[in-house]
């Protein structure tokens, strides 16, 4: 699950993370209410409206505003709220800002240089420790950064039963190129974030950029922060931060029915049980040159409320061109499998336009072939993968 902004900053400060402060607003009538508190709290006199959606690279877009003055952010503000935000990270179409943060300015002039780094703490899957990844170029697409000068990027690994020693934070602060005041408040920094990170079972604390203002404070100017959805059992307050208007409404539906589904920008709808044969037969699919249209796994019980149910949520995706079932008859017998695949195709007859392939393979799946090719609907069976790929190649 990803959060907005503004609630991984209230997260950040709730365990002491220093951040720019900000107070997000929703409705434009409020905007006199939600400054006022802003100014009472930080004496800001210059203020940055961002627009909250969950996708970053906002002001390269225009969703990153500098107002000099309240007058001038009754206009800023105007200007985001409600835009259809378009940057490289939204779909074409954009996204719609239905809140922004303001905030207060803290790029203000000082008795030292301002500087942006860059700093998050994520999961190192090979070594299976947590990794803070570093680097002194900050505000910038830290992607380009990676690919043409890695060597500015540091990586320090944290064992995740030791926690992060002192010398570690040190070592980034250091490397950081940070001396006194700002070197010591760095330190404190990377502690305070790397225990926030684990204690809110996240999978990703990114700040881009981590802040040395001009007075030497150290703080989170922005945060990108995806949570664990396997942890969220434990963290029932965070349930309330999940923002159905940011997410895909099929996989929100598809999770209220305990499916698995993950929308993709192909052409070629799956039906499959079980996370590996789904990932082994969109690859496959690829190869026949197709392109799958989503993850979908229907898990063990594949019986016909299931497959109706599949069905329908992948014919809510209108690039659909095929629907290929595949299916593994272990537990489930394929018998019955193809017993409720007919029985779900006779409840929507008139509902699927797209010609579907069915592969069984397993327990008896020379029955569900015959289940299969004698229902009347306009089904094609496969007991290799060969067949339904071959079919594949034939209809797209
Ligand atoms: P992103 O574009 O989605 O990554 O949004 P960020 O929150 O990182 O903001 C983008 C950029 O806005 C930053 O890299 C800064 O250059 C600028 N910015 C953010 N806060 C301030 C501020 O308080 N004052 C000024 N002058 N610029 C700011
Ligand atoms: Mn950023």
């Amino acid at each position: 699950m990803n959060l907005h902004e503004y609630q991984a900053k209230n997260i950040l400060e709730e365990h002491g993370v220093s951040i720019q402060r900000g107070k997000v607003l929703f409705d434009r009538n409020d905007i006199k209410k939600v400054t006022d508190k802003l100014v009472s709290e930080t004496n800001t006199k210059c203020f940055v409206v961002k627009a909250q959606i969950h996708a970053g690279g906002r002001g390269k877009g225009g969703g990153v505003k500098i107002a000099k003055n309240r007058t001038d952010l009754d206009k800023v503000v105007s200007e985001i709220l409600g835009m259809r935000l378009i940057t490289p990270q939204t779909p074409k179409e954009g996204k719609l800002v239905n809140q922004v943060l303001i905030s207060e300015d803290v790029y203000y002039p000082g008795p030292s240089e301002i500087k942006e780094f860059y700093v998050s703490v994520l999961l190192n899957r090979k070594s299976g420790k947590n990794m803070i990844m570093y680097s002194t170029e900050g505000g910038v697409d830290i992607e380009s950064v990676a690919e043409k000068t890695p060597e500015k990027i540091f990586y320090e690994e944290i064992d995740p039963l030791i926690g992060i020693m002192p010398f570690q934070s040190r070592r980034v602060a250091f490397n950081l190129g940070l001396v006194g005041e700002s070197y010591k408040n760095m330190v404190k920094f990377v502690t305070l974030l790397y225990n926030c990170y684990t204690s809110s079972d996240a999978s990703l604390f990114e700040i881009n950029p981590v802040l040395k203002t001009s007075d030497d404070k150290i703080i989170a100017v922005d945060a990108k922060v995806s949570l664990d959805d396997n942890s969220l059992f434990r963290h029932k307050k965070f349930e309330l931060l999940r923002d159905l208007k940011e997410e895909n409404p099929i996989e929100t539906q598809a999770k209220s029915v305990g499916l698995n589904y993950v929308d993709l920008d192909g052409n070629v709808g799956c039906m499959v049980n079980g996370a590996g044969l789904a990932m082994a037969t969109m690859d496959l699919i690829k190869q026949s040159g197709g392109d799958p249209a989503n993850f979908l796994d229907v898990g063990g019980t594949a019986d016909a409320k299931r497959v109706e149910t599949a069905f329908r949520l992948i014919l809510k995706d209108k690039n659909v061109r095929i629907i290929l079932v595949n299916i593994f008859g272990g537990i489930v017998r394929c018998d019955r499998v193809a017993q409720g695949i007919v029985d779900a195709l006779n409840n929507m007859k008139n509902e699927i336009h797209v010609p579907i392939i069915v592969r069984l393979q397993g327990t008896n799946s020379s029955i569900a072939k015959q289940i299969i090719d004698s229902c009347g609907h306009k089904v094609y069976s496969a007991v290799e993968f060969q067949e339904a790929s071959d079919k594949i190649q034939e209809l797209i």
